[in-house]
């Protein structure tokens, strides 16, 4: 079953098959998506300026073209799970980050198997909406990728510095990018279920 969580750029797509993902106990959490230029500004967004400063000190979080790649470790988390390298922030009992310090992708993203048994194929509305919001979030995301790499490059032209101005420019970027894609986000389908929690609030 796929749940929705609908929250503009912040949504989360949650399926049931994760708890007992076919890829084995780290599930896509062994190849961990990387944390591009929108996804950094996201993270600064949430006051996590700091939280990125001390895992780019830890090699955790490795600058790269185009943002932070997510380190992969070797590790098993019991003696009766098999070893696997996956990314830095997986535990026992999944990703030990906050939704708000993740990747976009590690929120929004689904597999094909989680779409198969969530019943796409036979019109299961949560499963329809998922898929419509995968596609449109990731749109989005790739859209301000573009153009924070333009900036990027005009501003920064020896190369950002990692450090905290860097970082507080990033997020502000964000900010605005953000706030000129209301109605693209405002867009988003939502659930039944979301739509509710919506009109309670
Ligand atoms: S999205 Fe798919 S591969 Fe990733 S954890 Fe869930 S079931 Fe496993
Ligand atoms: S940040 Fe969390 S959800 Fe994303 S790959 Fe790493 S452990 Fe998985």
């Amino acid at each position: 079953m796929i749940r929705l969580d609908i929250q503009g750029a912040h949504t989360q797509l949650c399926s049931t098959l994760c708890a007992k993902c076919p890829q084995g106990p780290a599930g896509c959490c062994k190849a961990p998506p990387h944390m591009d230029w929108s996804d950094v500004g996201r993270v600064v967004a949430h006051d996590g300026r700091d939280f990125l400063l001390t895992r780019i000190a830890k090699k955790d979080l490795l600058p790269r073209e185009g943002g932070l790649e997510l380190r992969r470790v070797k590790r098993r988390e019991a003696p009766t799970e098999p070893m696997e390298r996956k990314c830095v922030f997986h535990g026992a009992g999944g990703c030990t980050i906050a939704p708000t310090m993740r990747p976009a992708t590690c929120n929004y993203f689904l597999c094909e198997d989680t779409f198969i048994e969530g019943g796409e194929r036979k019109g299961e509305r949560s499963a329809v909406l998922a898929r419509q919001a995968h596609g449109a979030l990731r749109a989005v995301y790739e859209r301000w990728d573009a153009a924070l790499s333009a900036r990027i490059a005009e501003t920064f032209p020896e190369g950002p510095a990692w450090d905290a101005a860097f970082l507080d420019w990033l997020g502000e970027a964000f900010v605005r990018l953000e706030a000129a894609s209301g109605t693209e986000l405002s867009a988003l389908p939502v659930s039944d279920e979301n739509r509710q929690a919506v009109e309670e609030r």
